[in-house]
């Protein structure tokens, strides 16, 4: 049974006094030294992690960063939360004239809820009638010169990789029902069978999650890049960590024996699944989580994503309407639905620089028509509260990023101050768009490292445009290099 927190007050208040009660919980968490103490407390509960979880930590198959040399041209899918990509990519190096990676061709798909809600082999069905569709449509005859495709995957959800080019279908978040039936199998075959079926031309050479296609996308521009972080629908950090901070049973069965050997290798944090009991949450915080399909699953993501945060704003905006008169104290069409207020919309709020906040009222009034004009005190209302969750999320992002910034220092027995400069490369909706969002979320960053004695900017945050499409053709050239 829901068990509903977000109890409406009897007795009514001003607006302004009901937006001082907001702000003070939203930012009491939000000091230095509290951030600091909340990075510690993650890292306390990675090392477990480290050593037993079949879900996080995840340890890949890439032991090795490309060069920056690597060159080819491959088919690279990106399954996200909301599209699936699929594009032709063409890697070439450090050859001269050329751009060092390029996309020639590129079909992109809308992941609505009806695809979303596709049991088991359906969902493989439709990518591989959407994969058939680009590359082998009128203008996708360039795509394929009658040889066989070298195919590699983004895939933006946990999986528990068996080789280079398969993995365990693990969970997945974001409301997709892939998983019925297909729970633990491989995920390589689940898409090739589908493609077979099509008589399609391509081979899976290579899988990986988003967050570590990232990684391994700005790394090949970039070779001090050892961190990648995703901030857009979902959440996630890949982190390169030396072959000794995990332990031997987290490689599995694993037929080779590559690790003995390997200094280092790729994981994928699945950073999403921690911070419960660590990050402070509200009360509008905890009515989200009781009433997720998947409460507790991803903690952490329910607190920065662009999948929550304008569903935190519409969760406050409710009770100020019942409580504080918000709005004339109706309810605006539409509101009351759960995950009704698009991000995008409180992003403009937020970007709105006009006196009277006009481009924000449109894009509010369009989506959730009210019968009055919001007054300008509703507006900035709004905007107030769209803040106060945005800066709260890039600052707990912070807490997050010095965690495992710290955890691979000391993995590597290191002291922050001579770990050096740390890119960390960053694709998704909310760290490359929402105003203010990178710079605020740096700002932090650079308080918390300085705090640790590390010198001053040693981890910057680069924006990894395209990077799990650019991630997912590297990770094939990286296969290619080995064989
Ligand atoms: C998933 C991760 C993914 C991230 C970003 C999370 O919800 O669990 O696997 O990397 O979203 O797309
Ligand atoms: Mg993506």
């Amino acid at each position: 049974p829901k068990r509903i927190r977000d109890v409406v007050r009897a007795c009514d208040r001003s607006l302004e006094d009901y937006r001082s009660e907001v702000q003070r919980l939203f930012e009491a968490p939000l000091n230095a030294k509290s951030l600091l103490a909340m990075s510690a407390k993650l890292q306390k509960q990675f090392y477990p992690k480290l050593q037993a979880s079949n879900i996080c930590m995840l340890p890949s198959y890439n032991h090795t960063l490309p060069t920056g040399d690597e060159q080819g041209t491959y088919l690279a899918l990106d399954v996200g939360g909301s599209t699936f990509r699929v594009a032709l990519v063409e890697l070439n190096g450090k050859k001269a004239g050329a751009e060092s990676m390029r996309i020639t061709h590129m079909r992109s798909f809308r992941i609505d809820n009806a695809i979303r809600s596709l049991k088991g082999h359906a969902f493989f069905d439709w990518m591989a009638e959407k994969i058939e569709e680009s590359i082998s449509g009128p203008e996708g005859k360039s795509w394929n010169n009658g040889s066989t495709l070298p195919m590699g995957l983004a895939w933006s959800f946990p999986v528990e990789q068996t080789s280079i080019r398969s993995g365990m279908l693990l969970s997945m978040g974001k409301g997709f029902l892939a998983t019925e039936g297909t729970l633990g199998r491989d995920l390589g075959e689940l898409i090739m069978k589908s493609c077979q079926e099509r008589n399609l031309n391509v081979r899976m050479d290579s899988i990986v999650n988003d967050a570590s296609a990232t990684l391994l996308s700005r790394a090949y521009k970039d070779s001090s890049t050892r961190l990648a972080l995703i901030l857009g629908t979902g959440f996630n950090a890949a982190v390169h960590l030396p072959v000794s901070a995990l332990a031997h049973s987290k490689f599995g069965q694993r037929p080779q024996s590559w690790h003995d050997q390997a200094n280092h290798v790729l994981v994928n944090t699945e950073l999403s699944m921690f911070g419960k009991n660590i990050l402070p949450t509200t009360r509008w915080d905890d009515t989200l989580n009781i009433n997720h399909t998947h409460p507790d699953f991803q903690p952490f993501e329910h607190l920065v994503s662009g999948r929550y945060l304008g569903e935190i704003v519409r969760l406050v905006l409710l009770e100020a309407v019942r409580t504080a008169g918000l709005f004339g104290g109706e309810v605006p069409e539409k509101l009351s639905e759960a995950y009704s207020l698009d991000t995008g919309i409180i992003a403009v709020f937020e970007s709105d620089e006009s006196a009277s906040l006009s481009q924000a009222c449109t894009a509010f009034q369009t989506a959730h028509p009210l019968p009055k004009p919001p007054t300008f005190s509703d507006l900035s209302f709004v905007r107030h509260i769209s803040q106060l969750v945005s800066h709260r999320a890039a600052a707990y992002l912070a807490a997050g990023i010095h965690a495992l910034w710290s955890l691979r220092a000391s993995a590597e027995g290191l002291s922050p101050s001579c770990v050096g400069r740390v890119s960390i490369g960053c694709n998704g909706s909310v760290i490359e768009k929402y105003p203010y969002f990178k710079d605020l979320c740096q700002s932090y960053l650079d308080e918390l490292t300085d705090l640790s004695g590390a010198e001053p900017h040693s981890v910057v945050l680069e924006p990894a445009v395209e990077s799990a499409i650019f991630g997912a053709a590297v990770g094939v050239c990286c296969l290619e290099q080995r064989e």
